[in-house]
């Protein structure tokens, strides 16, 4: 099944090493790791065993101490910092466990971001938001609102309409359901499942056991390497748990 779709993203031999003053921290140790067309996958691990510097990698927001990445085939280390921020903004798409909305914007223009250095006209982006603020289950009413005059898990759909508004391939989410109740917890990922079935590769990061069951595939990462992979288990997952809202 995985060897018939497409590799995304290769991070090949991946290590990172961060230094601050003579503190030298080995974050990421000899890491490979793929992403193929409609993954749904779950990385799990501890406090500080390096969720975050993986998804950094993978969504090529910092480049490897060694190693290298390939996104579609490509050696990101040959591309110029234009070349890298024209890739992110057409093929991923970021969600964080705080939402990382602008609180001074209205949710309008907290969705379109993404669509203007693409210089589409106004009244495109304003189809393009509609049509994923409805995807994510939200409302057209929302848009003329702040984020903060929303609640939570509404400004996590939010921040997720946000991420698939310009159709990227991929969606990287870092603990997304981490500040939610399990109502709204459970929303944010009917909500990825809907979207992997229109064919986004979806990579979750999570504490949480519940929401990793509902993806296909867990990774298990800890001190910088990854330990284990396993098929989810559907009948423990938050899906199966927590009833819909
Ligand atoms: P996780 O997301 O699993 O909690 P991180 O990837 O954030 O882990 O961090 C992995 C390790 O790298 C930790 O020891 C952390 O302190 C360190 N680290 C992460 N980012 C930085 C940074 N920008 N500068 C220095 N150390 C960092
Ligand atoms: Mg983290």
């Amino acid at each position: 099944m995985t060897n018939s779709r497409r590799v995304l993203v290769e991070l090949a031999g991946v290590t990172k090493e961060y230094k601050v003053g003579e503190i030298s921290t080995i974050a990421l140790k000899n890491i490979s790791f793929m992403i193929y067309e409609r993954d749904l996958v779950a990385i799990m691990g501890p406090s500080g065993s390096g969720k975050t510097t993986l998804l950094n990698m993978l969504g090529l927001l910092d480049r490897p101490t060694q190693g290298k990445i390939f996104f579609e085939g490509r050696d990101v280390s040959k591309l110029s910092d234009k070349e890298l921020a024209y890739l992110r903004n057409m093929k991923l798409g970021f969600v964080f466990q705080t939402f990382n909305l602008v609180n001074r914007l209205s949710v309008l223009e907290n969705i379109e971001m993404p669509l203007i250095p693409r210089g589409i006209p106004r009244s495109v982006r304003f189809e393009m938001v509609k049509e994923a603020i409805l995807k994510v289950g939200g409302e057209i009413e929302w848009l003329k609102k702040k984020p903060n005059q929303l609640s939570g898990g509404q400004q996590q759909r939010v921040a997720i309409a946000r991420a698939i508004v310009g159709k990227p391939s991929i969606i990287l989410a870092d603990e997304p359901t981490g500040n939610l109740d399990r109502a709204s917890a459970r929303i944010v990922i009917e909500t990825f499942l809907n979207l992997n079935k229109e064919g986004h590769s979806i990579i979750v990061v999570t504490h949480d056991p519940e929401v990793a069951n509902c993806m296909e595939r867990i990774y298990v990462i800890r001190d910088g390497m990854i330990i284990g992979q396993y098929n989810a288990n559907p009948g423990d997952s938050l899906l199966s748990k927590v009833p819909r809202a």
